[in-house]
């Protein structure tokens, strides 16, 4: 499941002109909103040889036009301006598209005639994206990611319905304003929760911590939470041409300091530990952190377990080592909050603590 095709430049998509058509004739009804597609790749765009195989397929082979033209009920929803921005198998993801995908989100979102976005996404690492997108969007319109677990090309695939009711959640009034969703499987879900939990089941993604934001189904979509902490318009971040250098490593049985002292000599800024229970790391890595975190290097605890709270270990361990905790993000949200503070200015355990307690 190699990588197909190259995100466009942002000199390509400045030429892009996404627009919904305009109702025509006297007396025409109010036009539906009009919801820009933006198409990355994934198994939503994924096509193998035989509709059985829902394994072995390429991801990211199949265009936003033909995505869409197999959901006809779209256009009692929404009008749809479609978008290519990339056609990636989502594990390849890199940091030069997500700044390509921000950018031209917010540019889409800044134009008067466009009334939400959804992204068309891999679900490999559609949490990271999603995050990312719910911290640096700056707009209070709808962004709804979606996804697939069943290519195109296969016997009950999930993408079409899925993308349906990510258009209907975009197109919903009530999604203004609620950050980045992310709709999957009939379940809406806020970016900073959700989380891919099965590797091939069709409702692959949950909010471990505390649950679904609401429901989308038979076009109707009901919010039953609201999302407390600040996202897109309310926060400090902003996407730049750099990413601070941020890798993820995980404490186990026997783990050496090996990984950590590459790491620190390569230069990082920081690292993201996937810790066993409340974020709690080996003696051997913990030292390497704490020489890591003496040096400049941020130090972020998280955990490998699934679910729940890193809590601040002892306050004073935590002080003492120069640690900071990630509450309740994996590691894999903890590494892009940690890119995102760091390219802020952001320094030292203090400051950075205040971040992740905030976001
Ligand atoms: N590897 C694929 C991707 O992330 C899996 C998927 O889309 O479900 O693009």
């Amino acid at each position: 499941m190699a990588a197909r095709g190259a995100s466009l430049t942002i000199a390509a998509m400045n030429t892009l002109t996404s627009s919904c058509a305009a109702p025509s004739g006297e007396g025409a009804t109010p036009p539906l909103p009009c919801i820009a597609v933006l198409a990355t790749g994934g198994t939503i765009a994924g096509a193998a040889a035989d509709a059985t195989n829902t394994s072995g397929y390429q991801a990211g082979v199949v265009g936003v036009e033909q995505l869409l033209s197999v959901v006809p009920a779209l256009s009692t929803v929404a009008r749809i301006a479609p978008e290519q921005i990339a056609s990636v198998d989502s594990k390849d993801m890199t940091m030069p598209l997500w700044t390509t995908l921000v950018q031209r989100i917010n540019t889409l979102l800044a134009t008067d005639g466009i009334d939400g976005v959804v992204v068309t996404h891999g679900t490999d690492t559609l949490e990271e994206t999603a995050y990312l997108l719910h911290l640096t969007v700056k707009s209070d319109k709808p962004v709804v990611l979606t996804a697939a677990m069943r290519p195109a090309s296969a016997l009950s695939a999930d993408g079409p319905l899925n993308l349906l009711n990510a258009v209907t959640v975009a197109a919903h009034a009530g999604s203004r304003g609620q950050g980045v969703l992310v709709a999957f499987n009939n379940k809406l879900h806020s970016a900073r929760d959700v989380v891919k939990t099965s590797t091939y089941a069709v409702d692959a993604f949950q909010s471990p911590e505390i649950g679904a934001l609401g429901w989308v189904q038979d076009g109707r979509v009901e919010f039953q939470r609201a999302v407390v902490r600040p996202h897109t318009l309310a926060t400090e971040f902003v996407i730049g041409p750099k990413w601070p250098h941020v890798e993820i490593v995980a404490s186990y049985a026997g783990v050496s300091r090996i990984a950590v002292d590459a790491l620190v000599a390569a230069g990082v800024r920081g690292i993201v530990v996937a810790g066993t229970g409340n974020g709690s790391i080996h003696v051997s890595m913990q030292q390497a952190l704490a020489d890591a975190a003496s040096q400049g290097v941020a130090v972020v605890r998280s955990s490998r377990v699934g679910s729940g709270h890193v809590m601040r270990n002892g306050a004073a361990a935590d002080d003492a080592l120069g640690f900071v905790s990630a509450g309740s993000l994996n590691p894999y949200k903890a590494r892009v909050l940690l890119m995102l503070a760091l390219a802020a200015g952001g320094t030292g355990p203090v400051a950075l603590q205040k971040t992740f307690d905030t976001y």
